[in-house]
């Protein structure tokens, strides 16, 4: 099983989830601190198309991401709702480029 980041993410980004992940497995575009810098500088529109992603081969399934995130953006494998079941795919390739 994996965990997975779904569209809630897109332009959030709000990286408590890192902060949390026991195996440093959410990586996304733009490092953490980018990401920090960009909302201290007031430009958050500069993250509307970024998102964060899970690297399914690392992703222990611990499950300490899944209630940290504030728009509910993460599930486990099994429940992500149909209309974002791309996401599975789209995590895993982000860790394949
Ligand atoms: S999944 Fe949630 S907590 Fe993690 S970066 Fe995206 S919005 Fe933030
Ligand atoms: S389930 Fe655990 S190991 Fe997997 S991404 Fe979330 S915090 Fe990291």
């Amino acid at each position: 099983m994996t965990f997975v980041i779904t569209e809630p993410c897109l332009g959030t980004c709000d990286t408590s989830c890192v902060d949390v992940c026991p195996v440093d497995c959410i990586h996304g575009p733009l490092s953490v601190e980018e990401i920090e810098q960009i909302k201290l500088d007031g430009e958050e529109a500069k993250l509307a198309d970024i998102q964060l992603y899970i690297d399914p081969a690392i992703c222990i399934d611990c499950g300490a991401c899944e209630p940290e995130c504030p728009v509910e953006a993460i599930f486990d494998e099994y429940h992500v709702p149909d209309k974002w079941s791309d996401y599975l795919d789209k995590n895993a390739a982000f860790f394949e480029e």
